[in-house]
């Protein structure tokens, strides 16, 4: 289990090549997209720097990672010798669906296939392939090289031993694994979003106020970050898509997206990276809410 090969080289999956590279497995990252791997790169050596001037990793241990990370465009040479493989490209369930039937034509046959899906049924692209035992949900939160959980999924058809596998795996990346089954936003994704939803929804309905909401719920509930600001970190199309998973998957209303919502992803307004969510990041950093529909 040393060889490792991640699809799509954006948010999670540099963080994901990092965490593996890090912890002495072979890598290779795969992405349609040269510039994503570029910035892939580039990103995975800032962020090791930050953990060097941490003193969480020293300079040799940076250079011997980078040697075993190795970038590229070319899906047959990414996935030859893979042991095992996470799926970490765009949130799109067709997509995902054709990137699974060519990972199970190209890939050895006895190499387990990972997803970072958020939402999509492990199941259901466990079906795309001949290979349903061995498919899994490898579920890593963002920042990946920070957050030490990794939700494990086990679709209807993985094996104990697969199940097994991927717990040690996650357990060598300095993770800690927790399984649970295939339902609609699995565990953490279907408490957190309906969450985030309940908060917007008491901003539409004029409760409270941006800052408001954020600084009852962080200071309160000792979070991090309110699920205002957390909504544009998470971005508020990825938000919209997992309550579509969850309202068309469980068939509750409680579900529904708020309006508020769905308006400002129509609108462009994703979050940090459009610069505008709930909060105004034009600047760079978080500033306070700009939009009149806030007041
Ligand atoms: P992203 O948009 O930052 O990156 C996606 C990458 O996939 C892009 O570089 C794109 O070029 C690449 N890609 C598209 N089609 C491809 C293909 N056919 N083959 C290979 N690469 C392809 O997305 P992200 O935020 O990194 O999300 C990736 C996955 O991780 C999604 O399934 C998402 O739901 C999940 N996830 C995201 C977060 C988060 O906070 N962003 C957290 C947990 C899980």
């Amino acid at each position: 289990m040393k060889n490792i090969t991640v699809i799509g080289a954006g948010t999670m999956g540099n963080g994901i090549a990092h965490v593996f590279a890090h912890n002495g497995y072979q890598v290779q990252l795969f992405d349609i997209n040269k510039s994503a791997l570029d910035n892939a790169l580039s990103t995975i050596s800032k962020n090791m720097d930050r953990q060097i001037e941490k003193e969480k990793l020293s300079q040799a241990e940076k250079d011997s990672a980078l040697g075993r990370l190795h970038a590229g465009t070319n899906l047959e040479h990414a996935v030859k010798e893979a042991n095992i493989i996470v799926e970490a490209a765009t949130e799109n369930k067709s997509l995902k669906f054709q990137i699974f039937k060519e990972l199970d034509d190209l890939a050895p046959k006895n190499c387990i296939l990972a997803t970072n899906t958020s939402s999509i049924s492990i199941t259901e692209i466990a079906a795309q392939t001949s290979r349903p035992e061995k498919v899994i949900g490898m579920h890593f939160m963002n920042p990946v090289p920070i957050m030490k959980l990794v939700e494990i999924i086990r679709g209807y058809s993985t094996s104990d031993e697969v199940c097994d596998q991927i717990i040690k795996v996650s357990t060598s990346l300095g993770k800690v694994p927790v399984a649970c089954n295939d339902y609609p936003g699995f565990v953490a994704n279907r408490i957190l979003i309906p969450m985030i939803n309940e908060a917007i929804i008491s901003l539409h309905e004029g409760v409270a106020g941006v800052e408001e909401i954020d600084a009852i719920m962080k200071l309160g509930m000792a979070h991090p970050m309110g699920p205002l600001q957390l909504a544009d970190f998470i971005g508020l199309d990825v938000c919209l898509s997992i309550l579509n998973v969850l309202y068309n998957g469980l068939g509750n209303p409680k579900y529904a997206p708020c309006p508020l919502l769905v308006n400002m992803v129509h609108a462009g307004k994703l979050g940090v990276k459009s610069k505008e969510g709930f909060y105004d990041y034009s600047n760079g950093v978080k500033e306070a809410p700009i939009s009149s529909q806030f007041k």
